[in-house]
């Protein structure tokens, strides 16, 4: 079994960050298998050095090791590149100019009805699909008709406690509810969706370990691994840890940062107790 934790080094390591490691490298413990540290910090306007050095020193801190060098996903960008390549040259891909207000504009014609938002935001009204902009210096999507009539519709294996089960999505509802993703945003030239497809399949990652926040954002990542020849992981899609009155925790709760429970004089076990864990294996 290999595990993974893939931070986005744009904020301090909270609890619900914490929970998400801890459970990853447990899960991997459990099975005498690997977990991986791995840096996702392909959004340079977000990320910061010293987020990244503290996020590995609350890891350490709470017991977590990793094998070295530790993967940063700036470091892979021609990698992605080839993979959107790929997705090109069949013919799956093009190029969209469109901004957020244009695509809200769009999606809210009244033709539209009420706009469908899915696991990137407002489901792409379709505006660029034919225009045949040029590649370079646009954002590129995906081309979801032609896909899923390419490798048909996508299934997964979930092992979280919450949606546990295989996972079957009807090509309908990946046209109606997800569409046309960016696979590279015009300032990155990748996206989330396929820098992780991308390093989950070169790490040999056999169990993805990620917050429900993301279960909606896996039937993407199942048709660029269908796509691309890449092999499928398990999905265990975990709880999300909440504040108080019941919102997600975001990063700038700064509360539940793992550094002020530290200065508080809390102990690993005791961020184990708080996430609702069973003391370390
Ligand atoms: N980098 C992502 C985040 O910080 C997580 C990616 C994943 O686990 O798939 O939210």
């Amino acid at each position: 079994m290999i595990t993974r934790f893939a931070p986005s080094p744009t904020g301090p390591l909270h609890l619900g960050h914490a929970f998400s490691a801890l459970t990853a490298f447990d899960m991997a413990a459990q099975e005498s298998g690997t977990f991986l540290l791995r840096i996702e910090d392909i959004d340079r306007s977000r990320f910061r050095p010293e987020w990244e050095a503290q996020i590995a020193e609350d890891l350490r801190w709470l017991g977590l090791q990793w094998p070295q060098p530790v993967v940063r996903q700036s470091d892979r960008l021609p990698i992605y590149a080839e993979a959107l390549n790929r997705l090109t040259e069949l013919g799956l891909t093009y190029a969209c100019v469109c901004n957020r207000r244009d695509i809200r504009q769009a999606a809210s014609a009244p033709q539209e009805g009420t706009p469908q938002v899915g696991p990137d935001g407002i489901v792409y009204p379709g505006t660029c699909k034919h225009a045949g902009h040029d590649l370079e210096d646009s954002a590129i999507r995906l081309h979801m008709n032609r896909a899923l009539d390419l490798v048909g519709p996508v299934e997964f294996n979930e092992t979280g406690p919450e949606r546990t089960g295989i996972h079957r999505i009807p090509a309908e509802m990946m046209m109606s509810e997800v569409g046309d993703v960016v696979l590279a945003r015009r300032d990155m030239g990748t996206s989330y969706h396929l820098s992780v497809v991308v390093d989950d399949a070169a790490q040999g990652i056999t169990h993805v370990v990620r917050g429900l926040d993301l279960f909606e954002a896996t039937p993407i990542h199942v048709l660029l691994q269908k796509l691309l020849d890449l092999p499928r992981p398990v999905y265990h899609h975990h709880r999300l840890i909440r504040d108080a009155t019941g919102k997600r925790l975001a990063k700038r709760d700064d509360a539940r940062a793992i550094a002020a429970y530290r200065a508080e004089g809390l102990s690993p076990a005791d961020i184990r107790e708080l996430a609702g864990l069973t003391p370390a294996p």
